[in-house]
């Protein structure tokens, strides 16, 4: 994907609103503009039919039922919710919180939050190089005094994809909620959250080609009581996330949710890991040692290329590509800033191997000639650079 003279590397960060997405969307700003909470009239009802609709689609796209959907602002409201929301009716003994350490900033800064003033004792998960959450430090450390563990599908700056039935399993085992962050995770994986024995699930519409500021929460139908609310008023979703739901977003969600289950979404996959793997292919005959950071490819998620450029500064490589190739250093939450990815610390990077390193992350648009061309850019500016 090109826009203009820029080759798009970072659909990690966001994607772009896929076209039959914004079709999809378009009619409900202006004509199906009712307000689905209005339960007196047919423009209500129409608008109440495309909410259902849309939680439909999005509970398909990780196997549960429509009702357990509650539509949030994105995943960062969706991982505060959870996580806040579970422990402020917890049982008294249930007081400590596993969080994987690779975890996005909106679950380990809550998750620090909920340590510093409400109580609970956070413990996070060890990973090993490629990013995967120890298993066995969990199973030691799990017990009935857990109220959450909070492991996401699939890294945002590294692509791991994680164990999540396995870590499902033993947090069942326990009476522990199992949260997972999977934002990441449908370009990624197939999600079955009964299979996967996952509690609760938070995705963003923006990860999957819907627009920003639309999200979702899977609830399992017997917890949601367990979940206190961040907002009051209004007695919409469950009570659980009050306010009037907006309906062109959820529509839109709906619709990018539905491509995500399309026949050809196995395929978009792996057309995209080939295009990766041809990217850190060429990348690696570069004259500059290069290393690809975090898991071996068939673990990772298929359009992420963390890549290690050695004795390179990643912001001034970066800087000098502008504004021909859009990536990043980091994940886009905290890139900008000069605190190192905690992600690249626990897979054991040193703070000079993580300056060194930028994410790239291509998707359902990019074009083999846009990996040919970003390679040849990077070529030419390490020159450059180095000069
Ligand atoms: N979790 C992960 C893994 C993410 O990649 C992101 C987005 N960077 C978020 C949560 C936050 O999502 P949103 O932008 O929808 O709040």
């Amino acid at each position: 994907m090109k826009i203009d003279n820029t080759i798009y590397f970072d659909f990690q960060a966001t994607t772009p609103v896929d076209p039959r997405v914004f079709e999809a969307m378009a009619p409900y700003f202006c004509t199906q503009f009712g307000n689905p909470h209005s339960s007196e009239h047919s423009m209500g009802w129409q608008a109440a039919e495309a909410i259902e609709g849309s939680k439909a689609n999005v509970s398909n796209l990780i196997c549960s039922d429509p009702d357990e959907i509650i539509f949030t602002s994105g995943a960062t409201e969706s991982n505060n919710l959870a996580l806040i929301g579970l422990s402020k009716r917890r049982p008294d003994k249930r007081n400590r919180l596993l969080i994987g350490s690779t975890e996005h900033k909106s679950v380990i800064a809550v998750a620090r939050k909920l340590a510093k003033s409400y109580g609970m004792h956070l413990e996070l998960i060890p990973v090993d190089r490629a990013g995967i959450v120890d298993l066995d430090y969990l199973a030691e450390k799990i017990d009935d005094t857990v109220l959450a563990v909070s492991v996401m599908a699939v890294n945002n700056e590294i692509g791991t994809i994680q164990p999540i039935k396995e870590i499902g399993q033993l947090t069942r085992q326990y009476g522990v909620f199992f949260h997972c962050d999977a934002a990441q995770g449908p370009c990624s994986i197939d999600i079955d959250v009964y299979e996967m024995n996952i509690d609760i699930l938070s995705l963003s519409g923006h990860k999957i080609y819907g627009p920003k500021g639309i999200g979702a929460m899977y609830v399992r139908r017997d917890i949601v009581q367990k979940i206190e609310p961040l907002l009051y008023g209004g007695g919409q979703q469950y009570n659980v996330r009050p306010g009037t739901v907006p309906v062109p977003l959820c529509v839109a969600f709906g619709k990018a949710a539905e491509l995500m289950q399309d026949q050809h979404i196995a395929g978009e996959r792996c057309n995209i890991g080939a295009m990766r793997d041809l990217f850190v292919d060429q990348l690696s005959k570069l004259e500059c040692s290069v290393y690809l950071n975090g898991p071996p490819k068939l673990l990772r998620h298929p359009g992420n290329a963390n890549i290690q450029f050695a004795g390179v500064s990643a912001h001034d490589l970066l800087a000098t590509l502008q504004p021909r190739l859009s990536a990043s250093t980091g994940s886009a939450c905290i890139s900008g800033t000069t605190e190192p990815s905690h992600v690249l610390e626990a897979i054991g990077l040193s703070n000079e191997e993580a300056n060194s390193s930028i994410r790239f992350s291509l998707g359902r648009f990019t074009k083999e000639e846009n990996v040919n061309e970003a390679v040849e850019l990077i070529k030419t500016t390490l020159v450059k650079l180095r000069e």
